[in-house]
């Protein structure tokens, strides 16, 4: 057993995202400025986004491409119950109601001919999840999209790098927002991406930054004025040069961690493959999965031991682990305002009820993950329905 704890997540931050954030401390410009600029055109080159706009969080992405779309009260955006709170709560904050449906049960991702059945003349939009990092099945959602005149959101926090048959999620003209929170794949502690179209992330400019009507960022430079027009009442969702440093080094790495990640994901498969009681995540061969997590399911029926319980031996054995995710329809706010029970999702509930996330991070040691399998391996073998 190791003799000191395994985090969960931990950042990957080296010298040239400290000597980056630096440069930014003493440049005498420290929020929205070059710096996030450049960040938005390297990310955009990067996933063959038509244009990008860094924001303060993944939520603040979401919430602005509801809100440039059009969606209020009255209106239905479907999604997955397994999901972070967030995807639902910014659907809540518009006015319209979120409509669950339940996931495919070898991706955990929405699944596509559940969200057909669920249309109704009120839906306005999907908001699909690329859960752990493997993209949803996009084609069949767009077409439902296309024909039903429907906006498609994507909630790419875990999917960058992902791609979907041969392009980067993030490449079209939808909206789609990625998460830079510190535990993701690419962080700048917080914040967030938005790409698609360029008329709707220039929209997305004004909404994002009070609703003020040009380049609001270059107020205080030389050639800023101190005249602006509100157009909006918009949002203070901006990224900071501060954050956007970060970022910047944490994009020339992007390449080097997947890789790492991919290294880690064939040692774990490699090391479980042949026990029956837990299920491996999958990767469906049209898709590049961005593995920002490694969810191992329990075989409930062949194990003598709760999944609640293999939680805690993890961390007796000294592993950090978590739970992706808690079903949204499980949380009090949503079983009480719209009356679901646990039963109403069958593949999300269990799912999740068997679902452990191990470690999976860029400065994970060959030594970390074989402590690791050790562990899952023990506690397996002690418990043996
Ligand atoms: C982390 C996460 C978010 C929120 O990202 P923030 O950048 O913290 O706003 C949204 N959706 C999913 C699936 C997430 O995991």
């Amino acid at each position: 057993m190791r003799d000191t704890f395994l985090p969960f997540s931990p950042p990957y931050i080296g010298d040239e995202e400290i000597a980056e954030v630096v440069d930014s401390l003493r440049s005498g410009w420290i929020t929205t400025g070059p710096k996030t600029k450049r960040f938005e055109k390297e990310f955009a080159a990067y996933v063959g986004a038509p244009a990008a706009l860094a924001l303060s969080s993944c939520t603040a992405g979401l919430h602005t491409a509801l809100v440039l779309g059009g969606i209020g009260p009255g209106d239905e955006v479907i999604t997955t119950p397994i999901t972070f709170t967030a995807t639902v709560a910014v659907i809540e904050h518009t006015g319209a109601r979120p409509v669950l449906v339940d996931v495919e049960p070898d991706t955990m991702n929405i699944d596509p001919r559940l969200v057909r059945e669920a249309v109704t003349e009120r839906t306005r939009a999907v908001m699909a999840v690329h859960y752990g990092g493997h993209p949803c099945d996009l084609d069949p959602l767009r077409d439902v999209c296309r024909e039903h005149r429907l906006l498609l959101v994507e909630d790419a926090a875990h999917a960058v790098p992902a791609k979907y048959k041969g392009r980067f999620v993030g490449s079209g003209d939808n909206p789609v927002s990625f998460s830079f929170y510190a535990t993701k794949n690419l962080t700048t502690a917080e914040g967030g991406m938005l790409t698609g179209s360029p008329a709707m992330i220039a929209q997305g400019v004004v909404v994002s930054l009070h609703g003020m009507d040009r380049d609001a960022w270059k107020r205080n430079d030389r050639t800023g004025s101190w005249r602006y027009d509100i157009v909006t009442p918009g949002f203070k969702y901006n990224m900071t040069d501060i954050q956007a440093a970060i970022g910047l080094q944490q994009l020339r790495r992007l390449e080097a961690m997947h890789a790492r990640r991919r290294e880690l994901v064939a040692r774990y498969n490699a090391a479980f493959g042949d026990l029956d009681a837990c299920e491996l995540p999958v990767e469906r061969p049209e898709v590049q999965h961005a593995w920002h997590l490694y969810p191992l399911r329990l075989r409930s029926e062949r194990l003598a031991i709760t999944r609640d319980a293999f939680i805690e031996e993890l961390r007796a054995r000294n592993i950090g682990t978590s739970v992706h995710f808690i079903p949204i329809h499980t949380f009090t706010y949503y079983r009480e305002r719209y009356g679901y029970r646990p039963q109403d999702f069958p593949v999300a509930l269990d799912c999740s009820e068997r679902e452990i996330s191990l470690p999976l991070h860029p400065g994970l040691s060959d030594r970390d993950a074989d402590d690791v399998i050790e562990a899952v391996r023990g506690i397996i073998g002690e418990n043996r329905a």
